[in-house]
């Protein structure tokens, strides 16, 4: 079997595209207002963050919404080098797995500190923050 012919474009392509958020909303409108979101399932009390519309472990639909403290200590952290095109022009950053004194596990970028200085253990706080291009995220900070 011949190989098919290909050319290699140079040309770089962007996708942007809408992610479906109305059964979320309420977590990045809290965003927005410095709040972080986290749902429970009405039956099972299972927490999720980030939030689900649907109970991952007994698919119910009846979920509550729960503010986070933020208040957590690292589980797991590593310095990424190599990033996904959508982070192509920041510098390296560090991403962190916490548990959360809800119990719930979360994974953000870890702000405000240097690789040396991050120690699995250590307390940070799950903090919401709106982008100077006005995305709403949320990031862990050292406490
Ligand atoms: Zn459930």
């Amino acid at each position: 079997m011949d190989k098919p012919l290909s050319l290699k474009s140079a040309r770089t392509l962007q996708i942007t595209y809408n992610l479906p958020i109305s059964r979320t909303s309420k977590f990045w409108e809290g965003l927005k207002e410095g709040k972080v979101y986290a749902t429970t399932c009405q039956k099972c009390g299972m927490l999720h963050f980030p939030p689900v519309a649907d109970c991952g472990n007994c698919g119910l639909s009846n979920v509550k919404w729960t503010e986070l403290d933020g208040e957590g200590e690292i589980v797991t952290f590593t310095q990424v080098f190599v990033k996904p095109a959508s982070f192509s022009k920041e510098p390296s950053y560090i991403v962190a797995i916490a548990r959360l004194k809800e119990g719930v596990k979360a994974l953000a970028w870890l702000t405000g500190i240097k690789r040396e200085d991050v120690k699995v253990g250590m307390k940070v706080k799950l903090v919401a923050r709106v982008t100077s291009d006005g995305r709403a995220t949320y990031e862990f900070i050292p406490v």
